[in-house]
C-alpha cells in the first residue's frame, strides 16, 4: 500500500544489505497513507553516520551531530538520520543533545505526533506501534506519550498540533489540547524562525479558520495577542456579521492559499480593535484602521522575523484593502499608479475576499462593482495602457533634448505632470503630443489638448 520512490528503496536496499536497519519515516508515510504526494522521503536507520557515508559516493554532512547525512542520488538529496533519543530541545531547530540508540521504537519514540510516529520498509511492511494509523481513521492529532512531557521538552510542538489540524481537518485528541492549555506560555521561549514556519503553514493551509483553536488553546495569546484582541470586539454594523477575528478567520477562508493573501488577511483587519468608535445610534466604525493594520502588521512581522519581501507585500495590501476603486478606466488607473502594479492584482483578491466574508448586506452591488473593476482592470493591462514613466512616450532625454528642460528635479517632476495628463487619457500616449503639453507646461500656457 505504500509505494516508495526508486531511489528510497534504493537507500533502504543498499543499507538493509550491509546489515543494518533502514525505514522511510514519519511525514511521508503519513501523507502516502493519506494519499497525498510527499514533499520529501526521510530515512531513519540503525546505522551510524559513519557507516552510511561508507556506503554512498556521495553524500553531505547536513547535521552530523544529530546524526543526520544527506545521501544523494542523481542530485536528489535523501535525508538518512541514525536512530536517536532527544535530548531537550533548545530555542533553534535541533535538539541539544541526541542519543544514538539500536531501537527503532526509541526513536519513534521521540517524534510528536502518533500520525508521525510511524515508518516503513518493504520487508518489514508498516511499523505502527503508537496507533498512528487508528489516528488518522479517527481524524486525530494525538501525542506520543505524555503530552505534558512532550510539550515541555518542545514547546513548538503546540503549535505543530494546530498546524497538522488544519493542514488534514483533523481535531486535537483532548488530553493533547488540555495540554497546550496549560504549558501554551513555554512558547516565548521559541524562536521567531521556529513560530514563522509553522504560522505560514497553518495559514496556507486547507483550513486556516482552525487559527482559531491557536486562539482558544492560548497559543495566539502568546504568539500572536492582537489577534485576541479581535476575537473580542464585535461589529455591530450593518456590513458586518462577525466579530472581527472570526470576520478575519473567514476572510482566509475565502482567498486563494497564498502566503502573501492569506497573511494579508490575517493582518487586514489587526487595527480594528483600536480605532473602534460607536456613533450615537449604536454603529460601530473603524475610521483609519487599514493605515493601523498596515503598522501593527509591519511590526508582528518584522517580530516573527518575515522576510522584508513578504513584510513589504502584505503591509502594503493591507494598507489598501478599502482603498475605493471605481469600475471607470481612468480610476482604475489611478489606483495601480497609486497601489503599485505588484500590490493592485493582490489588491482585487483580497478585496473579493474581505466581501465574501462580511454580511450579505448589499452583496449584489459589491460583487457587480468588483467584477467591473476587475474587468476594467484586465482591459488596462491587456492595452499595456500607460500607469507608469516605463510606458511613457517620452523620457527624460526627449525632454531635455526637445524642449530645452535641464537636469534636474525639474525633469523628474515634468516627467510625473505627463504621466499624469496620459493616465487621464491613454490617447495622449504618443511622442509629439507630449513634447507640446511640455514645452505648453513649461512656458506656464498649458492648453491641455
Ligand atoms: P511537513 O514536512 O509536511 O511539514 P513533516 O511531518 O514531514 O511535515 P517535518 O518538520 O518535515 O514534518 O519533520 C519530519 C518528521 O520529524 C515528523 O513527521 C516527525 O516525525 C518528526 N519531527 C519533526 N519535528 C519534530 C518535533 N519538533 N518534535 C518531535 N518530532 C518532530
Ligand atoms: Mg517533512
Amino acid at each position: 500500500m505504500i509505494q516508495l520512490p526508486e531511489k528510497v528503496r534504493y537507500i533502504i536496499n543498499r543499507v538493509m544489505e550491509a546489515g543494518y536497519e533502514a525505514y522511510a519515516v514519519g511525514g511521508c508515510i503519513r501523507d502516502s497513507i493519506l494519499g497525498r504526494t510527499p514533499d520529501d522521503w526521510d530515512i531513519t536507520t540503525s546505522a551510524t553516520p559513519e557507516q552510511v557515508k561508507a556506503l554512498f559516493d556521495h553524500t553531505i554532512d547536513t547535521g552530523i551531530q544529530h546524526g543526520t547525512v544527506t545521501v544523494m542520488i542523481e542530485r536528489e538529496g535523501f535525508e538518512v538520520t541514525t536512530y536517536r533519543i532527544d535530548g531537550e530541545y533548545e530555542d533553534g531547530r535541533h535538539p541539544k543533545e541526541v542519543t544514538f540508540t539500536p531501537s527503532l521504537r526509541e526513536d519513534l519514540r521521540r517524534r510528536d505526533f502518533t500520525i508521525n510516529a510511524m515508518a516503513y520498509n518493504d520487508e518489514t511492511g508498516l511499523v505502527d506501534v503508537f496507533g498512528g494509523i487508528d489516528d488518522i481513521k479517527r481524524k486525530i492529532i494525538r501525542c506520543v506519550g505524555d503530552p505534558k512531557e512532550r510539550f515541555r521538552e518542545d514547546a513548538l510542538r503546540m503549535m505543530r498540533a494546530v498546524r497538522f489540524s488544519a493542514q488534514l481537518g483533523y481535531e486535537i485528541e483532548e488530553s493533547t489540547a488540555a495540554a497546550i492549555q496549560e504549558l501554551n506560555e513555554n512558547l516565548t521561549y521559541v524562536s521567531a524562525e521556529r513560530i514563522q514556519v509553522e504560522l505560514v503553514k497553518l495559514v496556507t493551509s486547507p483550513h486556516p479558520e482552525n487559527l482559531r483553536l491557536a486562539y482558544e488553546t492560548g497559543i495566539t495569546q502568546v504568539i500572536l495577542p492582537e489577534f485576541d484582541r479581535c476575537m473580542e470586539t464585535e461589529q455591530n454594523n450593518p456590513h458586518h456579521c462577525y466579530s472581527v477575528g472570526e470576520h478575519i478567520l473567514k476572510s482566509m477562508e475565502e482567498v486563494r492559499a497564498d502566503k502573501i493573501l492569506r497573511l494579508t488577511m490575517l493582518f487586514h483587519d489587526i487595527g480594528k480593535p483600536e480605532r473602534l468608535i460607536v456613533d450615537e445610534k449604536g454603529i460601530h466604525h473603524f475610521y483609519g484602521h487599514p493605515d493601523l493594520s498596515a503598522e501593527m502588521a509591519r511590526g508582528i512581522l518584522r517580530r516573527l522575523k518575515f522576510d522584508n519581501q513578504t513584510i513589504y507585500l502584505v503591509t502594503h495590501v493591507v494598507k489598501y484593502h478599502d482603498y475605493d476603486v471605481k469600475p471607470e478606466p481612468v480610476c482604475v488607473r489611478r489606483a495601480i499608479m497609486k497601489t503599485g502594479e505588484d500590490i493592485f492584482p493582490l489588491l482585487l483578491e483580497v478585496k473579493a475576499a474581505d466581501m465574501r466574508a462580511q454580511s450579505t448586506y448589499m452583496r449584489a452591488e459589491k460583487e457587480e462593482k468588483l467584477k467591473a473593476v476587475y474587468r476594467v482592470y484586465e482591459h488596462v493591462m491587456a492595452e499595456k495602457q500607460c500607469i507608469s514613466l516605463k510606458e511613457l512616450a517620452v523620457t527624460g532625454r526627449d525632454l531635455m533634448e526637445n524642449t530645452g528642460i535641464p537636469a534636474g528635479p525639474g525633469l523628474g517632476e515634468m516627467l510625473k505632470k505627463l504621466l499624469d495628463f496620459v493616465v487621464e487619457d491613454p490617447s495622449r500616449n504618443e511622442r509629439e503630443t507630449l513634447l507640446k503639453a511640455a514645452k505648453e507646461l513649461k512656458a506656464g500656457h498649458f492648453t491641455g489638448n
